[in-house]
């Protein structure tokens, strides 16, 4: 076991990886972050911020050198960096988990191979691949199989000649061609693995999206119990056969009252901040726990909960001149959290705080936080 107070190390700067500070703080330990930018949420907060790349073998040296262990929070970590720290230091999760969930190609093939349940695809190296794709695909999303993430480097098709038009404008990089799914809800799954494979799952959340971006998260997710509880035997599986160790995050599609896999982030999830205010133990506290050996804590929920995103358009007024939302109206309401990410710039899209609210009766608690998002500017219109 590492205990306290050992110095951690976290592989990405981002909001992720601010929480897996906080918790790690919390609970002891040290924590350096590695992220080339020298304002990242989680460095600013770090005990100590190596801005380096990630493929700066000095800067790996250095960070093998002063944590007792290494994770991630960001997937498109890539998989030589994982391996290399390996060698001198335990990493979780490992480089060859990391490397199915941050290329869409082999995480398909991963849930094909594997006979758990996806949406039907192709997998698009080159024009004939297309020509080639079944008919019954259309219309469809394609989606470039590296460093895509809310909603980028997708694009929706209606046929074969519009996927070919948008393969193009990839770049001609691999893909994966997915049939267009009627999605009756969308929902996620968070559990935490140790290295001694027990599993912990996280209540199974209700998600919507905006513009491809996370935008309410609804614990419990609203849907039928043996639907949830088949999401975690899936995810559970997907944990286990990718030898996987640490938090993981599983996005599902249900669609005509089935489950499919959407992706998999080899990392704490956007759906599962809600965890930090209504769980026993958060997703950050497993994470920092099943990197430390630690037995992993109690995931229930004390609260339902909803969780909304504060994306970067709420800093612009009507103008479009930039000022910062009116936090007072948040505050008001006493059984909301506010979470900022203590980003530099507010860009539209990009994720600068969420909140949630928790409490015990889950429509009332849904109720709130609609009522509080639209209060704090956050529009439907705008679909
Ligand atoms: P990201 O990495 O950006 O989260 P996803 O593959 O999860 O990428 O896609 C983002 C969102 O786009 C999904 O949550 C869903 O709302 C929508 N979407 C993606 N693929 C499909 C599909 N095959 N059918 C229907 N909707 C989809
Ligand atoms: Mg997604």
């Amino acid at each position: 076991m590492i205990l306290p107070p050992a110095t951690l190390g976290m592989l990405g700067g981002g909001q992720l990886g601010r929480f897996f500070v906080s918790a790690a703080h919390e609970m002891g330990y040290k924590v350096w972050v590695l992220d080339p930018d020298p304002n990242s949420p989680a460095g600013l907060i770090a005990d100590r911020h190596v801005a380096a790349a990630y493929d700066d073998y000095a800067a790996l040296d250095e960070m093998a050198q002063g944590c007792a262990a290494v994770t991630t929070e960001f997937e498109n970590v890539p998989a030589t960096t994982l391996d290399y720290l390996a060698k001198f230091v335990p990493v979780h999760p490992s480089a060859s988990a990391v490397a199915v969930c941050q290329n869409r190609v082999a995480e398909k093939t991963f849930l094909a191979d594997n006979g758990l349940p996806h949406g039907p695809f192709a997998v698009i190296r080159c024009e004939e691949n297309v020509r080639d794709a079944d008919e019954a695909l259309f219309p469809a999303v394609l989606k470039v199989a590296r460093f895509g993430y809310d909603g980028k480097g997708q694009a929706r098709v209606a046929n074969r000649e519009e996927a070919l038009h948008a393969f193009h404008q990839f770049g001609g990089e691999s893909c994966v061609l997915e049939k267009m799914l009627k999605l009756d809800s969308e929902m996620s799954v968070v559990l935490a693995r140790d290295e001694a494979g027990a599993v912990r799952c996280f209540p199974a959340g209700e998600n919507s999206h905006r513009h491809g971006i996370l935008d309410v998260t609804i614990m419990p997710a609203r849907i039928e119990p043996v639907l949830a509880e088949r999401a975690r035997d899936v995810a559970q599986a997907i944990a286990e056969r990718l030898d996987y160790v640490g938090t993981l995050g599983v996005e599902f599609f249900v669609c005509g009252g089935q489950l499919f896999v959407n992706e998999m982030a080899p990392r704490p999830h956007n759906s599962g901040h809600h965890t930090i205010d209504a769980c026993v133990t958060s997703q950050y506290e497993q994470q920092v726990k099943a990197l430390c050996g630690l037995p992993l804590g109690e995931p229930r929920a004390h609260s339902a909960a909803v969780m909304v995103n504060l994306l970067g358009e709420l800093w612009y007024d009507d103008n479009g001149d930039y000022r910062e939302p009116d936090w007072s109206v948040l505050q008001a309401i006493p059984n909301l959290r506010l979470h900022l990410y203590a980003k530099h710039h507010a860009r539209p899209g990009r994720k600068m705080g969420h909140f949630t609210v928790i409490g015990e009766d889950a429509a009332q608690v849904l109720a709130t936080a609609m009522q509080a998002r639209a209060a704090i500017g956050i529009r439907d219109d705008e679909h």
